[in-house]
């Protein structure tokens, strides 16, 4: 993990929030090469997820909702993690996270070791931030920020139902920010307070209900493995009844083998009809399908699937990581599946004359024509240009050398074969286009 989060840094993934003022705790800015994974993680979801298929809307609906949507949800009540408090060093640790629990003021004599914390009675805490709407900072105009984007598609259902005209089954996907007031966030931007979630719900008739959870278990596995997760790393945990969350049927995490161990990447629950329920009971508004075929009418049952978008953005840095020799040297690559590296392909003039580095500038600019993120590097020894990109995940380097200029061709060296291709120069848009 600390290769990783030195690499993230050293190379612009994720910096620490308000670095210079000592840092926010728990939260994570994402540099130029960060934001671009997380958001290519994001488009590839929302493009499996919505582009292509014809029964899934988008929404983006507000952070900020009515109050009574979490009372609804059962948040404002229920959205807690039992805590125990060390009475040695106050530190609150998660009843489900005890063995995360070593007591800072009492060191161990042995190195890396620790002395567990004096705990108490578990206790209960709400993890949604509150603020205030409105100039009045009073109990009437309290907010909270969405802990899930979910509730967002549940008081929509009937808006984007009836102007979409779709039929159920169909879901709602969302991309957006949620908040959580973590009690112990941490390993990195794995749990962070403010983070971004990629969640779909999908409104079913009741009965099909667990066939519909089992197709899309199996949907979102394939999608891991299809943005280049290795499967040996994933696999799935099924909630007992105690781990149940109040709302849902049955839980199934997908979960990733970190380096710090088996951990939820993404949760794939069945919510029944418990939250149009509680909203239809809540706001008094019906929230009733009419099937316009057959004139059946019911309360939907809910299948949710539920990502970080951080979180795999994570795992796809985590999986990727390798350290090789090559030549005797070592290197460090990040072997990222195309469509998640930041940089699709890096132009090197192989020296600093006889017009190489104009060449070079002009390829790199019809690359930016065919908006293909692309860099530029003409420091140092090719070896180390390749180094820096192997680092970065670029999949592949493009060489304009002395033979460019008549034959019109480069070399294109593959990051994970080290294969190198002569393509020439008016095809090298078309080439990477045609493996993204
Ligand atoms: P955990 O037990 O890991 O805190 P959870 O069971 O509370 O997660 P869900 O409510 O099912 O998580 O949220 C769905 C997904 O959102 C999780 O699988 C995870 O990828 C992501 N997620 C949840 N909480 C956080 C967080 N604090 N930071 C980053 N990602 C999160």
């Amino acid at each position: 993990m600390e290769k990783i989060v030195s690499l993230a840094k050293r190379r612009g993934f994720v910096f620490q929030s308000s670095e210079i003022y000592g840092g926010a705790a728990s939260v994570w800015d994402y540099g130029p090469l960060g934001v671009e994974l997380r958001k290519n993680v994001a488009d590839a979801w929302w493009s499996a997820m919505v582009h292509a298929r014809d029964d899934i809307e988008g929404l983006d609906a507000g952070i900020l909702m009515h109050p009574r949507v979490w009372e609804a949800s059962g948040h404002v009540s229920g959205f807690t993690d039992p805590l125990l408090e060390c009475k040695t060093c106050k530190k609150r640790w998660r009843a489900d996270h005890l063995e995360e629990a070593g007591c800072p003021r009492k060191p161990s004599v042995a190195p890396g070791g620790h002395v567990d914390c004096e705990l108490g009675e578990p206790r209960l805490f709400n993890l949604m931030f509150k603020t205030f709407m409105g100039p009045v900072e009073e109990d009437a105009s309290v907010v909270y920020l969405r802990p899930e984007t979910a509730q967002g598609s549940y008081v929509n259902f009937l808006n984007v139902q009836q102007t979409s005209r779709q039929r159920v089954p169909f879901g709602i996907a969302q991309l957006g920010k949620a908040f959580r007031n973590e009690i112990t966030p941490g390993n990195f931007i794995f749990r962070t307070r403010e983070f971004e979630q990629a969640e779909m719900q999908f409104f079913v008739k009741p009965g099909s209900d667990d066939e519909w959870f089992d197709y899309w278990l199996d949907q979102r596995l394939a999608w891991h493995h299809e943005i280049g997760i290795r499967p040996e790393k994933l696999r799935q945990h099924a909630h007992g009844p105690n781990e149940l969350a109040h709302y849902a049927k049955t839980a199934v995490d997908i979960e990733y083998e970190f380096p710090f161990g088996w951990q939820e990447l993404e949760g794939v629950h069945n919510r029944t009809d418990f939250d149009l329920g509680r909203h239809q009971e809540y706001s008094g508004k019906r929230l009733i399908y009419i099937d316009p075929g057959s004139g059946e009418r019911f309360l939907p049952y809910v299948v949710e699937t539920a990502m970080g978008v951080g979180r795999s953005a994570l795992v796809a840095l985590v999986d990727a990581y390798r350290e090789e020799e090559v030549a005797g040297q070592k290197r460090v690559v990040l072997g990222l599946h195309p469509a998640l590296a930041p940089i699709k392909a890096a132009v090197f003039p192989l020296m600093k004359k006889f017009g190489q580095p104009e060449i070079a500038t002009e390829l790199l600019a019809a690359l930016r024509r065919a908006r293909i993120p692309a860099a530029y590097d003409q420091a140092g020894s090719i070896g180390r240009r390749y180094r820096r990109q192997d680092e970065a995940g670029t999949p592949w380097c493009v060489t304009v050398d002395g033979d460019t200029a008549e034959d019109r061709s480069v070399t294109i060296r593959d990051r994970d074969t080290l294969q190198q291709e002569r393509v020439g120069l008016d095809h090298v848009a078309g080439w990477i286009q045609d493996r993204l």
